[in-house]
């Protein structure tokens, strides 16, 4: 895995695992390296029991490709922190305790790392990359939750 320096991470960048809500982080990362990944691809993962670590923060993430405007050629995987909420949202958001869940990690994250806590900087991944990643109406419930 790549390293990186902190200093260069500006980017929280939502996903869903669209996995069973029940999934383990072992078998995300099992998942992912059966794609070819050197680790899973998240650096933190939620459910419903909290927050999970995935690969180090300390490492280039790989969770998601700049394929879109505004964010094209941003390696985002560089700049950004890769945050997956484990579910399939597909059809409609996490329920409010899951969402409260997200908002708090959201929050810390962000804080920790200083990244800025507004809708340029908090984006899901279907903002860079063409998927609908993290499903139906997720990002809007989080956003009303962190109040921007
Ligand atoms: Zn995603």
């Amino acid at each position: 895995m790549t390293e990186r320096p902190l200093s260069e991470i500006k980017f929280l960048v939502l996903h869903h695992s669209v996995t069973s809500k029940d999934a383990t982080i072992d078998q995300i990362r099992e998942m992912h390296i059966a794609r070819g990944y050197s680790d899973i691809g998240y650096h933190y993962l939620i459910n419903s029991g909290g927050l999970k670590e995935g690969r180090g923060i300390g490492f280039r993430g790989a969770h998601a490709l700049s394929e879109k405007a505004p964010y094209l050629n941003t390696d985002m995987n560089r700049a950004g922190v890769g945050l997956c909420i484990i579910g399939d949202f597909s059809e409609g958001p996490p329920d409010d305790a899951l969402i409260n869940e997200a908002a708090f990690t959201v929050k810390r994250i962000a804080g920790k790392l200083g990244i800025k806590l507004d809708r340029k900087h908090i984006i899901p991944h279907g903002s860079v990359s063409y998927t609908a990643c993290p499903g139906k109406g997720t990002m809007e419930k989080l956003y009303a939750k962190l109040e921007i």
